[in-house]
């Protein structure tokens, strides 16, 4: 069991505020600036470049790794960490399509994040072998995969509606028609249990910034399942990912498994903030995180519905169907959010007309969503939105 007020108490909210935005940006750990300081006075600052042997940095990817692998059901040694979530999408496309090499077909569905279907379109025009990348409807996704489709490309829970796939069965659907599965747990890792193992995924990747709560700029990771991880080809062959950094070889050859997918050198005090965190997520366990992530989803709609007839609800009703999100439909989503935030409550907004509330047990409890709803249901009822300061969009929203 997870005790939910002892892990919030491990977290610093600003005062006055409920966060509702750990899908986009986790919160700030309490023991994250004193190890962000001992990284850099006592390791940097007193060990310089002896850091990488004695404060155990280059081994950081690797073990990292593994702690997160326990949250996605990944088997020791099969995850690491690096870059951003669209390089690692990047790398492990290219490895896949490698693997299918008389196939040209990337599937993917309308509900992915831009940047995986932008990444494809890069290394498709990079490749100039006549691939093709196809987007389907969410629930259209099971009648495309024909056997012209290499690899099935999906983000599992849609960042805009956390609608969530069935990853089990559409993988298991890939391999029947001969495909891989590459699965993006950007709003998974950290958000619900998941079991890439036990599902069959032939790649999986995912960022640190949003439920793991690493901070902005955390690195990404990714999984190579263990029967592709000595003989996949990485595409981004970096001097780190090769079998003997240091003996600076002149021609490439790839390191032992997983370790193939590290590029250049890692981000040290990034990784630091990361552990920080991880400290935190070794101690939870998935399925009460879930339940209890279930129990205040669904709070969040019931008390939000009773308020706030003109929100529509877009996330699926079923909570089995979603992940750890709830997101609304209103046409002026924007300005109401601003107007929320205003407030003390933060969620975000994604055109054209979602307001996201990101819903993370760790640190936000049943008082929050109720206060949150109660808020959100004056701002509405009153029009508080209906106001020109609210209508400027910011770059990021
Ligand atoms: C947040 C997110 C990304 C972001 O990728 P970065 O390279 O880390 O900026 C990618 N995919 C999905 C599904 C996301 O939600």
């Amino acid at each position: 069991m997870t005790d939910f007020d002892a892990t919030r108490a491990l977290f610093h909210l600003p005062d006055g505020v409920i966060y509702l935005d750990g899908n986009s940006l986790g919160p700030l750990p309490r023991a994250t600036s004193a190890r962000l300081a001992r990284t850099v006075e006592q390791e940097w600052g007193e060990m310089v470049i002896t850091g990488w042997n004695r404060a155990g940095w280059m081994a950081m990817p690797r073990a990292l790794g593994d702690r997160i692998g326990r949250l996605i059901g990944a088997e020791p040694g099969s995850t690491i960490l690096g870059d951003t979530l669209s390089i690692k999408i990047y790398q492990a496309l290219a490895a896949a399509l490698q693997m299918r090499p008389d196939r040209r077909v990337i599937l993917s569905d309308s509900g992915n994040f831009p940047t995986d279907l932008y990444m494809a379109e890069g290394l498709i025009e990079t490749l100039g072998q006549g691939h093709r990348l196809v987007t389907v409807a969410p629930e259209e996704v099971a009648d495309h995969i024909t056997e012209e489709v290499a690899v099935l490309m999906l983000t599992e829970v849609d960042y805009r509606t956390g609608r969530r796939h069935d990853m089990p069965a559409l993988t298991r659907a890939a391999h029947d028609a001969g495909a891989l599965a590459i699965w993006d747990l950007a709003h998974s890792a950290g958000a619900l249990p998941v079991d890439v193992a036990g599902g069959g995924a032939d790649f999986a990747a995912g960022c640190t910034y949003k439920y793991l709560n690493a901070g902005p700029g955390g690195p990404a990771f990714i999984y190579v399942a263990p029967r592709h991880a000595d003989t996949v080809r990485p595409a981004l062959s970096g001097w780190l990912g090769h079998a003997a950094p240091f003996d600076f070889d002149l021609a490439y050859r790839p390191g032992a498994g997983v370790e193939r997918m590290r590029v250049g050198t890692p981000p040290v005090l990034q990784m630091a903030a990361l552990e920080a965190s991880l400290d935190i997520w070794d101690r939870v366990d998935m399925t009460a995180l879930r339940r209890r992530s279930i129990a205040l989803t669904e709070l969040f709609i019931a008390e939000v519905e009773a308020r706030c007839p003109m929100l529509a609800l877009a996330s699926p009703r079923d909570p089995e169907r979603r992940g750890s999100q709830v997101s609304f439909r209103f046409a002026e989503g924007y300005a109401a959010m601003q107007a929320l935030i205003a407030r003390g409550v933060i969620g975000d907004f994604r055109a054209p007309d979602i307001m996201r509330f990101g819903i993370a047990p760790l640190y936000v409890g049943e008082e929050d969503i109720r206060r949150a709803a109660e808020i959100l249901g004056h701002v509405m009822e009153t029009r508080a939105w209906d106001d020109p300061a609210y209508r400027a969009r910011a770059a990021v929203t």
